[in-house]
């Protein structure tokens, strides 16, 4: 059997919570594990309250038209992301428009990103501020933790006050993270959070996702949003609205899964010292990095071909080399995300320079950091790893 790059830890109580909704019968999207999940998330982020969904491309989605954000409208994103992020604003009604990631540390280039805006962008009167060439009104930015790197939200924070723009934080797989000074991530002034929960994330519901938020009346507008816009208990209802909420069978799993979140952070900072300290050992490999400040909740972990005398070329073709490598040793090994702009579905959105992310993305390892991983499955994993890296197969 092969290492797998990230499987759920259900050895704790989601099988007894499981079997309480079966033997209460409350397996759908009322019940009280709905409820316990909705609160320790807001616990956890720091938030006023949480709106449980199901998936976390789903709750991006509500948290930007809940904000009122939609069509005419444009959101900045980073392109290194997951396709869920652009996405989310595809579904909303906006367009995305793709910011580069910082070399230092893969997160949205926040210089890049102020450069766009003053260079593409002019304020008209009313406050409305527009993207030149689209006619499009630029409203929010979704930032992503990407590996559940923390990020600069004061700088952040900064920017959206400037230009007037809201800030729904793709924190899909950062669940546990901390900004600067040890806040919790709706603490920082942003509008919205959101998390996944999908089944290769840190907490996993099986499908699934959540908003957090500081703002009480968003999480009630999403709550309605998203209970197909009913009022009251007949059947009444005031907008077309959506059936997008978790099961009380999701959120058992969930409740549980959060009982033991400090537990998987600390494994998850434990594998990802593992891996660098094997990366540390070549001159062609760095770990992941970690940005200053904060806390990174190193979702995945790994490394990456940071030799910056090769090819992009060069570089694609020592990382086939490395994947067939360790696929042949029972390790599973893929691509990381391809850039948003590179994708057939978002063609044509509007985008600043994105140089990095393209000369990034075929150059990152991820490698297995499931929380159950055994000490005897790391030894492996490292030892696959080592035996490419001393001796490395040229590309023919
Ligand atoms: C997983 C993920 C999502 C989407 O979540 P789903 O629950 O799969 O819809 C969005 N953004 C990022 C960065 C992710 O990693």
């Amino acid at each position: 059997m092969s290492i797998a790059l990230a499987v759920p830890n259900l050895l704790g109580n989601e099988g007894q919570y499981l079997q309480e909704c079966i033997s209460t019968t409350f397996v759908s999207s009322v019940g009280p594990f709905v409820d316990r999940f909705a609160a320790q998330l807001s616990s956890e982020s720091g938030a006023v309250d949480s709106a449980v969904l199901c998936s976390g491309t789903v709750a991006l989605q509500m948290a930007l038209e809940g904000l009122g954000i939609g069509a005419g409208d444009l959101v900045l994103c980073p392109t290194l992301s997951f396709i869920a992020t652009a996405n989310a604003i595809h579904h909303s009604g906006a367009r995305p428009w793709f910011i580069d990631c910082a070399a230092q540390d893969w997160l949205i280039d926040l210089d890049s990103l102020e450069a766009e805006i003053e260079a593409k962008t002019e304020l008209l009167a009313g406050g409305i501020r527009i993207h030149r060439a689209t006619g499009l009104r630029l409203r929010a930015i979704m930032p992503v933790m990407i590996m559940g790197a923390s990020l600069d939200f004061d700088r952040l924070m900064q920017i959206a006050g400037r230009y007037d723009l809201r800030v729904v934080v793709d924190a899909a797989a950062a669940i546990g993270a901390r900004a600067s000074g040890g806040r919790r991530l709706c603490e920082t002034g942003v509008d919205a959070v959101c998390y996944s929960f999908n089944g290769n994330k840190t907490i996993t519901c099986g499908g699934g996702g959540a908003v957090s938020s500081a703002n009480e009346s968003l999480i009630a507008r999403i709550r309605h949003m998203t209970t197909t816009g009913r009022v009251g208990r007949d059947y009444d209802h005031d907008i077309a609205g959506y059936n997008f909420r978790m099961t009380n069978v999701q959120a058992a799993i969930g409740v549980a899964q959060m009982e033991r979140l400090e537990q998987f952070l600390a494994r998850k900072a434990a594998l990802a010292q593992a891996y660098a300290g094997l990366a540390a050992r070549f001159d062609q490999l760095s770990p992941f990095p970690t940005p200053a400040g904060g806390r990174s909740t190193h979702w995945f972990s790994g490394f990456w071909l940071s030799d910056p005398g090769l090819s992009d070329q060069e570089a694609a073709e020592l990382s086939k080399g490395f994947r067939q490598h360790m696929v042949a040793a029972g390790i599973d090994l893929r691509l990381f995300w391809k850039p948003l702009h590179l994708q057939e579905a978002h063609r044509g959105a509007p985008a600043g320079r994105l140089d990095i992310a393209e000369a990034l993305w075929q150059r990152i390892y991820p490698l297995p950091c499931s929380t159950h991983l055994t000490e005897e499955e790391l030894e492996q994993v490292l030892a696959a790893a080592e035996c490419f890296w001393r001796a490395p197969v040229k590309g023919k």
